[in-house]
């Protein structure tokens, strides 16, 4: 249930309320507002009436939440989450994108990319430094030293840094480098890595497992805002059915469904859920028309040089012209790039 405090009490009341609701067993988690504060108190108390919280000075009203995720539910909180990335936000009217190569290779070659992608419009730099790989035979990123190259290529450029963090006892290390955590499609059912990265503030990218309901997403997103990060941004990546033209398929009706359900923000990722270097612009614009916040997508000088996952991935000048073609279909949708 969520515990709705009155426009303008004090922060005492606040602290008072949290701790009454503790003392009966429930854990809490304090949601601050522009207009209102809200405690949602979690836990299984349904014993305990409505009418007794609400008889507590400070609190306008207490009302229970009927969706399995509680605080990534829209009856939680009905306006949108702007997460930011140093700085730049995802989740409000502009439409963010985050862009890079699949893997940073060298030093030279992800400040080179993060150059190009910032003067294209980028919001933040991608790059894989821990790749989780389907062979144990394949490159599995340059590890810390991936992570030293995109710090640089940060301080290069000013754009956040945007990596893939593969295991719990990595939070700590990947998070020294980067300014938002991504959690692949493989690891979306790592409770513990999304509780580890749960107890930190930055933003976590989280990917929607290629087998998982839309359900399953949204509570895999509240085991992160469960311990206390409200930074968690969605991202669609496509998932597996019987279609083989493509590399996944793009789920893209996910999109305005999750918005109606959840006030974090939902990007796409076109680049892993088609597989395919021709279809990344026109499911790009499909993703933005259809209400994403947000795109990530893979960006190298010479895709077909790429370590990996170079079939998907746009050069520098048809990312450029990507991000020049995204303009009027955002305007088209009330939004901007
Ligand atoms: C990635 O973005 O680098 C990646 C491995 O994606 P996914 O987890 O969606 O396959
Ligand atoms: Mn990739």
């Amino acid at each position: 249930m969520i515990i709705v405090m009155r426009p303008g009490v004090s922060e005492k009341e606040i602290q008072e309320m949290v701790k009454r609701v503790e003392e009966k067993g429930l854990k809490t988690v304090l949601l601050r507002g522009t207009n209102r504060n809200v405690i949602a108190a979690i836990g299984d108390k349904r014993e305990i009436p409505h009418e007794y919280w609400e008889a507590f000075p400070g609190v306008e009203r207490c009302v229970p939440i009927l969706a399995p995720y509680k605080l990534a539910s829209r009856e939680v909180k009905p306006e949108p989450s702007v997460i930011k990335i140093c700085g730049a936000g995802l989740g409000g009217r502009k439409i963010g994108v985050i862009a890079g190569p699949c893997t940073v290779e060298s030093r030279q070659q992800i400040i080179e990319i993060a150059q190009a992608v910032k003067q294209a419009g980028a919001m933040a730099l991608r790059g894989g430094a821990f790749k989780p790989r389907t062979s144990p035979y394949s490159f599995q990123g340059l590890l810390e030293e991936g992570l030293e190259f995109l710090a640089e290529a940060r301080e290069a450029t000013g754009l956040g840094v945007v990596s893939e963090v593969v295991s719990a006892e990595h939070v700590g290390l990947v998070g020294k480098y980067v300014d938002c955590f991504q959690i692949g499609t493989r690891n979306m059912t790592n409770f513990l890595l999304l509780t580890a990265v749960g107890q930190t503030r930055k933003p976590v990218l989280l990917k929607r497992g290629m087998s998982a309901t839309m359900e399953e997403f949204l509570l895999a997103g509240e085991y992160i805002l469960s311990q206390g990060n409200p930074n968690v941004i969605l991202c669609e990546r496509g998932i597996r059915t019987f279609e083989e033209h493509t590399r996944f398929t793009l789920s893209l009706s996910v999109v305005p469904a999750l918005k109606e359900l959840t006030h974090l923000p939902v990007i796409v990722d076109p680049s892993h859920a088609t597989g395919r270097r021709s279809l990344i612009a026109p499911m790009s614009k499909a993703a933005v028309a259809c209400g994403a916040d947000g795109l990530i997508i893979e960006v190298h000088p010479e895709p077909d040089r790429a370590m990996v996952d170079g079939q998907q991935t746009l050069d520098l000048n048809a990312f450029a012209q990507l991000m020049k073609d995204l303009g009027p279909v955002a305007q088209a949708v009330g939004r901007e790039l």
